[in-house]
C-alpha cells in the first residue's frame, strides 16, 4: 500500500533501525519504546492487523511469533510482553500488522 508507513520501511523507503529482516518479515526497534527495549515484528505482505489475517497468513504469523521470542532473547530479554492492537480503541496507530515485543521492565496486568 503506497501511504502506509510500515510498508514504506519494509520497502527501504523509509529508514528504520533494524534488528531482523527475510523474505517475509522485518523487525526493528520503536520510535517511541513504551519499555526500555521495544520493537516491533512485521510482516511484508500489508495485512492491517489481527482482523486481516487469513487462513494463508497462518504459518507467516507463526513466524512472527516465534522470530519476536527469538529475537527478544538474542537481545537480552528473556522476558517479555508481545501486544498486537486490533482497532483504534485497542490502541492501534498503524494499520499494518505488526507485534510488539516490549521487555527490560516489569510489567502490569491489566493493561492499560
Ligand atoms: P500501534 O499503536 O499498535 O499501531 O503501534 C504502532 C507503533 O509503531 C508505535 O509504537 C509507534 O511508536 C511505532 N512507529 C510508528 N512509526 C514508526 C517508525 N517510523 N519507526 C519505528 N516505529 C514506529
Ligand atoms: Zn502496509
Amino acid at each position: 500500500m503506497s501511504d502506509c508507513i510500515f510498508c514504506k520501511i519494509a520497502a527501504g523507503d523509509i529508514p528504520a533501525n533494524k534488528l531482523y529482516e527475510d523474505d517475509d518479515l522485518l523487525a526493528f526497534w520503536d520510535l517511541s519504546p513504551q519499555a526500555p527495549k521495544h520493537f516491533l515484528v512485521i510482516t511484508k505482505k500489508h495485512l492491517a492487523g489481527p482482523d486481516d489475517v487469513g487462513e494463508a497468513d497462518d504459518q507467516l504469523i507463526g513466524r512472527v511469533l516465534r522470530t519476536g521470542a527469538h529475537l527478544a532473547v538474542e537481545n537480552g530479554i528473556e522476558q517479555f510482553r508481545f501486544v498486537i492492537n486490533n482497532g483504534t480503541e485497542a490502541g492501534q496507530t498503524v494499520f499494518h500488522f505488526h507485534l510488539h515485543v516490549l521487555g527490560g521492565r516489569s510489567m502490569n496486568w491489566p493493561p492499560g
